[in-house]
């Protein structure tokens, strides 16, 4: 009913599944009978769950807001889709996304733009802002998203809501529609950080069929937050403020400095130290980013060829008149059509970057300065437990205004990016309102690899 009154402003949705309510009959008719089976109901059973279509689902559509996958329905459910529906949580239906993941506003989706909820002239950020939306206008209590480079974090923020990008390889990305396989995760957007735990909980953990996934066991997420939850649990905890990313003339809102540094004097007063950290590299990471993730997304995207997937379009010969033509004119055409520019743009500069002559000056470069940042990053966490950044460098900003500028866009990534070139995890939990223009203003923490836990406690401590 929700849904139906609201997303007609909102479009957080591509697709609704038709079957949810009867899917959470079940359910519910499975407590009410008791015994075993109402036992074995995981705390989540029959809760809905939005889902970013990146994520590949057997019963619905997957587009990755991509006209060249119109229509096309996988064979097979991503892993943490039948994780969560063996855990019996309801798949409500696909959200809407910037294409295959490339964007900041959601601008970029072939499907329509989709409205930030605290203001409809407002992007809900991106890639994920269908998921975020759907959160924050209380169309869906959870929902998936995945993040490369902020696309759970940013929207979040943006939207008030809370999102972790997990440890690389702590959740699995299989049944993922790939953008830069060395930077993707899976990940919880939610209103809380204890529902972000709980979902982290289910969906996360070894996958064999990501070769990528961690094998070890994890602690549990939900346990975390409840930790955070209680008094004293951040007494003692060091937490590092990068100093190259939560300063005036950054390119930061001034209200988002505001709400960040209360935030911090919050958990200050719980007992928290706060530290200062430098992270000199991280001031290249937007630049070694927009290397890598091209490069990786022009290999990730030759896949869709006409042939193997989705749509194929057949050129008229100008000869004959006749839909006709060579292998690569079909797949010329196809990619043509069905690709929008951001996707292109991008497949241009990475094969550009990879190119033979090119590939020391430009990948080889980006993938220097990869160390580098993740140098910083051990550094960092040689001081501080968790690091402090705002998620974004200013709040939701107007449907349009960056649409024609993509360096402009890019530098909404500013505080995410270095996450995914580390591998690190992150939160974005709300930190109240910009005075300037009311509208939510996120704060990011940091943690090392496999420590995702802190950030549930630190994350819950403020919250
Ligand atoms: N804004 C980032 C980009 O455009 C987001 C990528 C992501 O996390 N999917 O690449």
């Amino acid at each position: 009913d929700r849904i139906a009154a609201v997303d007609g402003d909102i479009h957080a949705f591509l697709h609704l599944n038709v079957g949810a309510l009867s899917t959470a009959a079940q359910i519910d008719a499975v407590r009410a009978a008791g015994g075993d089976d109402a036992a074995a109901l995981s705390p989540l059973a029959g809760v809905p769950v939005a889902i970013k279509d990146v994520l590949c689902t057997i019963d619905m559509p997957s587009t990755a807001g991509s006209r060249i996958l119109e229509g096309w329905i996988p064979p097979y459910d991503a892993t943490v889709v039948a994780r969560m529906r063996a855990a019996g949580l309801v798949p409500l239906g696909k959200t809407n996304m910037d294409e295959f993941a490339m964007g900041s506003s959601t601008e970029h989706s072939a499907y329509g733009n989709t409205h930030n909820p605290w203001d409809l002239s407002r992007i809900p950020g991106g890639s994920g802002g269908g998921s975020a939306a759907a959160v924050s206008a209380f169309e869906a209590p959870l929902a998936l998203g995945s993040d490369t480079g902020g696309s759970i974090r940013q929207p979040a923020a943006v939207t008030g809501s809370v999102g972790v990008k997990p440890t690389y390889g702590g959740v699995s990305r299989y049944g993922a529609i790939a953008l830069a396989s060395s930077l993707d995760q899976v990940g919880p957007v939610t209103r809380t950080v204890l529902d972000a735990g709980l979902l982290h909980d289910v969906i996360g953990g070894h996958d064999p069929r990501d070769s990528t996934s961690i094998p070890d066991a994890w602690p549990s997420f939900a346990e975390a937050a409840r930790l955070g939850q209680r008094d004293g649990s951040v007494r003692g905890l060091k937490i590092g403020v990068v100093r190259e990313l939560s300063q005036e003339g950054q390119g930061f809102q001034p209200g988002v400095l505001q709400r960040f540094r209360e935030s911090l004097a919050l958990l200050e007063a719980q007992g928290a130290e706060i530290v200062e950290v430098s992270a000199p590299s991280f001031e290249y990471a937007i630049a070694a980013y927009y290397l890598i993730l091209p490069a990786e997304a022009s290999s990730n995207l030759a896949k869709f060829d006409s042939v193997r997937f989705g749509m194929r379009v057949t050129p008229i010969d100008p000869k004959t008149g006749l839909p006709g033509g060579t292998v690569e004119q079909v797949m010329a055409a196809t990619r043509e059509a069905g690709f929008g520019d951001e996707v292109k743009r991008r497949v241009i500069l990475g094969t550009y970057a990879l190119s033979a002559g090119y590939y020391d000056a430009y990948y080889g470069s980006a993938q220097k300065v990869r160390t580098l940042i993740q140098q910083d990053f051990a550094r960092a966490f040689s001081t501080a437990d968790v690091l402090a950044t705002p998620s974004a460098p200013t709040t939701a900003f107007k449907l349009g205004e960056k649409i024609d500028d993509p360096l402009a866009m890019y530098l909404n990534d500013l505080t995410t990016i270095p996450a995914n070139l580390a591998g690190v995890p992150g939160i974005s939990l709300p930190a109240g309102l910009a005075p300037e223009d009311g509208l939510p203003v996120g704060i990011q923490f940091m943690a090392p690899a496999r420590e995702d836990a802190r950030l549930y406690t630190v994350g819950a401590a403020l919250e």
